[in-house]
């Protein structure tokens, strides 16, 4: 795997992760996605804006004192703005890194495919079962996905549209998205700017 070029410009590319699926070539931003035949060319799409962000691709020191590296991130749009969720790797393990507005939260626990009632009969306020989860609603909200950059465990082409929960559960913060194809549920804990610390 150390080995590649991207199918789209020839850069050098070196996936890290090996539950990556998506790369975005730093170089030509195509969206390569990582097979076991190599990388096939899933389209072309602008590089994300440079907005201030507590990290980079790249990125690497401790969240609550254990070390992380950040290895790529998918940004979303929304009414109130934008954020970033963040692919990282935590003490060795994936998790997953919210910014949104100066917010932050880690995400260390993923529950993929489970299954949700009616997403359009669902409100804030109201409790419900993803998965064998109790999951008490507090936000629900629509965002259209606007790009990536570097190293993907989920991806979703630019422009789809999303349908999230902000939620609790057992004591947990939550995150469900979902789209057409996809439901996936994150539970983590809401961070401190004090709690990242960035080296370099
Ligand atoms: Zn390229």
């Amino acid at each position: 795997m150390s080995s590649m070029n991207c199918s789209s410009c020839g850069a050098p590319v070196e996936i890290k992760n090996r539950f990556s699926k998506v790369f975005v070539c730093g170089y030509c931003s195509t969206h390569l996605k990582v097979s076991e035949s190599g990388l096939d060319i899933a389209g072309k799409y602008p590089k994300l804006a440079e907005f201030p962000s507590v990290f980079q691709v790249g990125s690497r020191g401790t969240i609550l004192g254990k070390p992380f590296a950040a290895l790529g991130r998918m940004r979303y749009k929304y009414q109130g703005g934008h954020y970033d969720e963040w692919f990282i790797e935590l003490d060795g393990e994936n998790a997953w890194f919210t910014e949104d507005e100066g917010t932050f939260t880690l995400y260390t626990d993923l529950y993929e495919a489970v299954d949700i009632p009616d997403i359009t009969s669902i409100k804030a306020g109201q409790n419900i079962m993803v998965g064998d989860k109790k999951v008490m609603v507090k936000e629900k909200g629509h965002a259209v996905v606007e790009g990536g950059e570097g190293e993907l465990y989920f991806y979703v082409e630019p422009g789809t549209e999303v349908v999230y929960l902000d939620a609790v559960s057992e004591g947990k913060k939550v995150s469900v998205e979902y789209t057409e194809n996809e439901v996936e549920m994150f539970a983590g804990r809401p961070l401190l700017k004090r709690d990242i610390v960035v080296e370099g």
